[in-house]
């Protein structure tokens, strides 16, 4: 399949990786937006959140605890960070690989843009 997040799963493009295992990959984001900007998405090929099955459950609740501990590591957990998924074409996805954008290191705005 051609999917460039796949392909960093995979590694067969580079990336820098800040956390991996069987099933979750994070890697700093190509245009970072904050200081700290990493993405974490499931090895598995979810489109996005409109594609996760009822089987998925346990993988999404592994993505969002294993955010909680790379915010951890990354020194933010205290100061605060916003964890974004963009789902299709209004929610500004440009990548078809469902991705968690975890953002810290600076304060936030909001509403968001
Ligand atoms: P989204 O707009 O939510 O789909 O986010 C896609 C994100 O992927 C953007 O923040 C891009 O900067 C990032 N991105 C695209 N290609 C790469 C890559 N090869 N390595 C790391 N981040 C990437
Ligand atoms: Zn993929």
């Amino acid at each position: 399949m051609d999917c460039i997040f796949c392909k960093i799963a995979n590694k067969e493009i580079p990336s820098g990786i800040v956390y991996e295992d069987d099933d979750v990959i994070a890697f700093n984001d190509l245009n970072p937006e904050a200081p700290v900007h990493i993405l974490v998405i499931p090895k598995k090929h979810i489109v996005n959140l409109n594609d996760a099955k009822p089987e998925d459950q346990q993988l999404l609740g592994k993505l969002m605890l294993t955010i909680q501990k790379i915010a951890a590591e990354q020194g933010i957990a205290e100061s605060g960070y916003r964890v974004v998924t963009n789902c299709g074409e209004q929610g500004g996805q440009t990548v078809m690989h469902m991705h968690f954008h975890l953002l810290g290191g600076r304060e936030m705005l909001w509403p968001a843009g």
